[in-house]
């Protein structure tokens, strides 16, 4: 039996990792694509309801905020030096402007950035997939 074969318990084939990375960009289940991921904001559900598949014990640690962090300054410090060089508004709003910016985008970014790790250590067995 091979690896792809080897779904847990259910019997059925794995999904790709492609398509497990883009259920849990999604914030789906990468096994069946049917539950939620996500039990909170960033806390992993412990077993996916539909297929059983379990997530508790994966542990994707600094991953998610790396990921997040690394995506919110290649996005808003190009666009904020661009926007900068032509503004006419004042500083204070530059000063509040930003900084929002930065939090909103993470607060979105951070939460997919966790289930597609999740479901990378999920469909590769990588390390932070060990059972204690
Ligand atoms: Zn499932």
């Amino acid at each position: 039996m091979t690896i792809a074969k080897a779904a847990a318990g259910s019997g059925s084939p794995r999904p790709s990792l492609g398509l497990a990375m883009r259920r849990g960009l999604l914030g789906r289940c990468p096994n069946c694509g049917r539950t939620r991921l996500l039990a909170g904001y960033l806390k992993q559900v412990e077993a996916c309801s539909a297929c059983g598949e379990t997530y508790g014990h994966l542990r994707p640690d600094d991953a998610a905020p790396w990921l997040t962090i690394l995506m919110v300054g290649h996005i808003l410090v190009p666009l904020a030096l661009l926007v900068e060089a032509e503004r006419t508004w004042p500083d204070w709003i530059s000063k509040t402007l930003w900084p929002l910016l930065a939090l909103a985008l993470a607060l979105v970014i951070l939460p997919r950035a966790r289930g597609l790790f999740l479901s990378l250590i999920w469909s590769t067995r990588g390390p932070g997939s060990e059972r204690d």
